[in-house]
This record gives structure tokens, C-alpha cells and sequence, in this order.
């Protein structure tokens, strides 16, 4: 007995690289740019940062502890280094843990 299979017919041609002509590849990353949040107008333009202030520092901490890159952050070099430094400060004061 012979099986016939159908195939869906071809509604637009594909072209050398066996993509679809009439649609774009979706990017796979969505690229957004990111700002250091102590560079633009933000309420945290104008505070400086403190070892003291535990909340604001959480931001840059993940939740084992370790310090937030500046390519997740989005800080720029200086204010990165800036951050690091105040961390380091309050992890020796034991306000905030080494490791969670
Ligand atoms: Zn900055």
C-alpha cells in the first residue's frame, strides 16, 4: 500500500541561505543601552554613596553576595570603582555579608 504524504505548500521562496525573504531574523539579544545611574539626573545623582546606607548598596550586591559587574549594573568605570571600594568598606563592618 503507498502512503502519500502532503507537504504544506510553499507560500514564499526561500533564498540562498534557506531563510524566508519576506520576514528579518529576530535578534536573539534585545540591545538597550545602559546608563550609570550616579552620571544621569537620577535621585542618586546628587547622594553620595555611603558605606552606611545598606539599602542602596543591596542594589549592586547579588543575592549570594557577590559584587554586581558593571556590565549588569550599568555603572560607568569610575563610579564602578567607586561602589566596589564603599562595598569592600561595608562587608569589613560586617553591614553587609561576604558570602550568603
Ligand atoms: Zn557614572
Amino acid at each position: 500500500m503507498k502512503v502519500k504524504t502532503t507537504r504544506a505548500p510553499k507560500t514564499t521562496k526561500l533564498d540562498k541561505k534557506g531563510r524566508r525573504g519576506d520576514r528579518k531574523p529576530e535578534p536573539i539579544f534585545k540591545l538597550r543601552k545602559k546608563f550609570c545611574r550616579f552620571c544621569i539626573n537620577s535621585p542618586d545623582k546628587n547622594k553620595a554613596l555611603d558605606y552606611k546606607d545598606v539599602k542602596r548598596l543591596e542594589v549592586f550586591v547579588t543575592e549570594r553576595g557577590k559584587i554586581v559587574s558593571s556590565r549588569y549594573s550599568g555603572n560607568c568605570a569610575k563610579h564602578q570603582r567607586r561602589v566596589v571600594e564603599v562595598l569592600k568598606k561595608a562587608r569589613f563592618l560586617s553591614l553587609l555579608p561576604y558570602i550568603r
